[in-house]
């Protein structure tokens, strides 16, 4: 795009929307260039825009259609695929002042928000009326409502209560002309017509801008149980999983950490974990009343039968929330150890412990400590590729470690990301994924959305 369409295009911004913030300095504009894929280098965005009502993103949209200006949605910036870095003369809207919770309903069970509330907030907000907003990211207190419906965000407890996607029953979006659509509403059940939603939630922001979104809730659950199940393998804790799953045992949490993980959390957060083990796994139960005991007595005994060389139940919800937090700050506890990059291969959970031994595999091959922890109980794993900030190769190893681990999961059945997206980081390879005539329907479908292209280009779908 030229300058003089760059600085027409934002004249008719500060024209038409005098009191929007709207940021150009270079200085400013750094705060928004990247999100948490260290490993990628995008340009500064050539303005940032902080809208805090829908009327504002509907005039942005349409004054960037009508200047054929990219634009760029974006929450929190903690996306681990690259979707919401910056576009090269493109328009950033930073949804973080649309930031109200504009109603809880408690007879319907939703809440309504604006998309710029912070995961943790709205569950705090909902919590502090007795309900549950279950999509739980282990970035929850750094990661916006927005953000989540724009990857489709798993986390901690989708193994029970399901993805982002489950949890949205309404959307209110801006569409790439700048028209405003409102998508569902209250109702728990709905037939009519195509399932718009389902496809706008975890398009990253490359179908439509949402502005505003209406979500399930439910009663808050029981205060967990958790479990503790320490392994002389990592095999032998993908063997637990199955184990697990097949007892019937529904636990809300299933999570692994392997030994350079145990290490690195326990070093930041002192939690007396076993440090010699090879992989733990972190059991949870919110059932009620003796439910949750019994459930974890079985998951102990699967562990146990997999190999687990120790058990330990932690029946302190003090303890319990330490322990989980040590587990959100997992990737934190990595990025101390050097670069880090985050892979999210998903795997059917029976193939787990044949995707645990792939990224040993990988791990030895390229020479390069790969760190793996994730939900493992809907068989995603973050493996975590660890790179020395000195070595020359580094990068060269990462891409081919990255490449491997892709196929692999590939290769088993699986996918190359289950919930951080393939943003700007993985478009190679959705096509070896899905397949050429599903990536055919994808971009059908993005040209009837978005028939200029002018929302997230260069994200998701890959180069024509
Ligand atoms: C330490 C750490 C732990 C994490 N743990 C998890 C985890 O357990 N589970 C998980 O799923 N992810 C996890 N993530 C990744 C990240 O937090 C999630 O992808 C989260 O949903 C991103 O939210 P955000 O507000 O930061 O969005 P951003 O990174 O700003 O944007 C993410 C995508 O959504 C789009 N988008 C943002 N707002 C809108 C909008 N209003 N309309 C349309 N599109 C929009 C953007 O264009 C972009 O493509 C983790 C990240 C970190 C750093």
């Amino acid at each position: 795009m030229d300058t003089s369409t760059g600085a027409a295009f934002l004249e008719a911004i500060r024209t038409s929307l005098p009191n929007l913030r709207l940021l150009t300095d270079l200085l400013d504009l750094e705060g928004y260039r990247r999100d948490e894929t260290a490993y990628l280098e995008p340009p500064p965005p050539l303005a940032v825009a902080l809208p805090t009502e829908t009327a504002e993103v509907a005039e942005l949209v349409r004054l960037a259609a009508q200047h054929r200006v990219p634009v760029v949605p974006r929450g929190a910036g903690s996306g681990l695929s690259g979707g919401a870095i910056a576009v090269a003369g493109g328009l950033t809207i930073s949804f973080m002042r649309m930031n109200r919770i504009l109603e809880i309903d408690r007879s319907n069970l939703v809440v309504i928000t604006q998309p710029g509330v912070l995961n943790a907030a709205l569950k705090q907000a909902v919590a502090a009326e007795g309900l549950f907003y279950a999509p739980d990211p282990a970035s929850t207190e750094i990661c916006s409502i927005g953000g989540n419906l724009g990857t489709n965000a798993g986390g901690l407890c989708c193994l029970k209560y399901g993805v982002t996607r489950d949890a949205v029953v309404g959307l209110e979006i801006v569409t790439a002309s700048g028209e405003v659509v409102r998508l569902g509403g209250r109702t728990t059940k709905d037939a009519a017509g195509y399932g718009l939603i389902p496809l706008i939630i975890g398009s990253q922001g490359t179908l439509a801008l949402i502005t505003e979104a209406t979500l399930r809730l439910r009663p808050t659950p029981p205060p967990s149980v958790t479990l503790l199940a320490f392994f002389p393998s990592l095999t032998s804790a993908g063997d637990a999983v199955a184990a697990v799953v097949a007892a019937g045992v529904e636990p809300s949490t299933l999570e692994l950490m392997d030994r350079t993980t145990i290490r690195a959390v326990d070093d930041d957060h002192h939690l007396g974990l076993d440090r010699d083990a090879a992989a733990m796994l972190m059991i949870e139960s919110d059932l009620p009343g003796a439910g949750a005991t019994r459930a974890l007595e079985i998951a102990d005994a699967a562990c146990l039968g997999a190999g687990a060389a120790s058990t330990i139940v932690a029946t302190d919800p003090a303890e319990a929330d330490l322990l989980r937090q040590a587990r959100r700050e997992a990737f934190h506890s990595m990025e101390r150890l050097g670069v880090a990059r985050m892979e999210d291969v998903g795997v059917p959970r029976g193939r787990v412990p044949a995707m645990l031994a792939e990224i040993e595999r990988i791990a030895a091959e390229q020479g390069l400590t790969i760190a793996t922890f994730g939900h493992v109980g809907d068989g995603n794993l973050h493996p975590n590729i660890i790179l020395d900030r000195d070595d020359p190769d580094g990068h060269a190893k990462l891409l081919r470690a990255t490449d491997a681990l892709c196929r692999a999961a590939i290769g088993l059945g699986g996918t190359v990301t289950a919930e951080h997206g393939i943003g700007a980081s993985r478009r190679e390879y959705l096509e070896l994924q899905r397949g050429s005539a599903a990536v055919a329907l994808m971009r059908a479908v993005k040209t009837a959305f978005d028939p200029l292209g002018i929302l997230n280009p260069g994200k998701v779908l890959p180069d024509a």
